[in-house]
């Protein structure tokens, strides 16, 4: 059967089984309506249903505690980085960034249109390091100190949540939600498009304090205005009604399949299977990220050496994609190649590239 490494969930098999054969059946039909749920509205009793169904969902899975809302939005991981600051920055009008990679970078950009960003660390020419928490500069003046769970370009993950010295957290899990259990307690808001670990594309999730709503910017559109969407239950306008239909039932499948703990686990066994097979490679594999910082989730990784050997890399793409491994190229901006271990790939896929990767090395190492 076919895989992919960077695993999007509705390309893997298994979830095709739990997920996309359910959504296939009920394509033409949901339940006895005669309508593809695509057909319904929005305030439909049916969609009323999913929406709260999923709400509680991540509730459930991330032991999410009361004072906690859960919205869903639209604009992407992108969006959220908007919204945040109109919704978070103006109690101070300045915010701590911890810029560790490409979508952090771009987050303080982001937040910069609309108040002032303090950068606690300077930024590294090359990212793959996170300075020591005790260099950071913190402002106590900060509306929220913002960081990237896990940089997804980069393959950078921070392996604690930072002390903020009660100043609130806010942090984008797009692609390390429900990859880990979470002390949700420690966060002021938690943003995270679905599209990595937990369904299509079109829908974000934002967990969030209750105290930190009600006091968005002026010019916050209402579609990023986290109070009225709350007030309104993620409906205030037509929501990404098939996303969320779609993610409610991935989320039910991880519920199925042991929770957030069964995926946390399966995570670090899939991290160590590759990380080993490029530490025992005799350099022929390697990882440009610090040790104590390499992400569970996406891995950067060279062919041919510590600087890559580029013919090599095209040669281990092309022989990759004949076993049906997809998706191997790293990010146009880091070169090299990246395996993206999302929580549809299983422990037996990295296993099968592991496999490739040591046949690889010994005809060309
Ligand atoms: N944050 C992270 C960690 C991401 O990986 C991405 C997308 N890959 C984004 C934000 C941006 O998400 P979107 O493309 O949905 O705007």
């Amino acid at each position: 059967e076919s895989f992919t490494c960077q695993g999007r969930v509705y390309l893997r098999i298994k979830w095709k089984i739990y997920v996309l054969e359910e959504v296939q059946k009920e394509l033409l039909s949901f339940g006895e309506s005669g309508m593809s749920l695509m057909e319904m509205s929005h305030r439909s009793k049916e969609y009323s249903k999913i929406n709260n169904d999923a709400q509680k969902a991540v509730r459930e899975l991330l032991h999410v505690p009361d004072n906690y809302k859960i919205l869903f939005i639209q604009g992407g991981g992108t969006g959220a980085f908007a919204a945040v600051a109109m919704n978070l920055i103006n109690r101070t009008g300045s915010a701590d960034y911890a810029v560790t990679g490409t979508w952090s970078g771009k987050a303080a950009k982001e937040a910069a249109k609309y108040g002032k960003v303090n950068l606690v660390f300077p930024k590294a020419d090359k990212p793959g390091s996170i300075p020591a928490e005790s260099t950071w500069t913190l402002n106590p003046d900060a509306a929220y100190l913002y960081y990237c769970d896990n940089e997804t370009v980069d393959g950078v993950e921070f392996p604690y949540i930072p002390n903020a010295n009660g100043i609130p957290i806010v942090s984008d899990m797009s692609s390390s939600i429900m990859t880990k259990r979470v002390d949700i307690t420690k966060f002021g808001c938690i943003i995270a498009g679905a599209q990595k670990n937990i369904g299509p594309a079109g829908v974000t999730v934002v967990i969030i304090r209750e105290d930190l709503l009600g006091n968005p910017m002026k010019i916050c559109p209402s579609v990023f205005d986290f109070t009225h969407i709350n007030k309104e239950n993620s409906v205030h306008n037509t929501p990404a009604t098939f996303s969320v239909y779609v993610m409610e039932k991935v989320l039910q499948w991880i519920k199925k399949n042991g929770g957030v703990e069964a995926m946390e686990a399966q995570s670090s066994q899939k991290k160590t299977l590759l990380y080993d097979a490029i530490l025992h490679s005799n350099n022929f594999y390697s990882c440009p990220i610090d040790e104590d910082v390499r992400s569970r989730i996406n891995v950067p990784f060279r062919v041919g050496g510590p600087q890559g050997n580029e013919d090599l890399e095209t040669k281990f793409l092309q022989e990759a994609e004949k076993l049906k491994m997809f998706q191997l190229k790293g990010h146009r901006s880091v070169g090299g190649m990246r395996a993206s271990l999302y929580n549809a790939v299983t422990s037996d896929d990295v296993n099968l590239l592991v496999k490739f990767m040591n046949e690889f090395r010994k005809q060309y190492g």
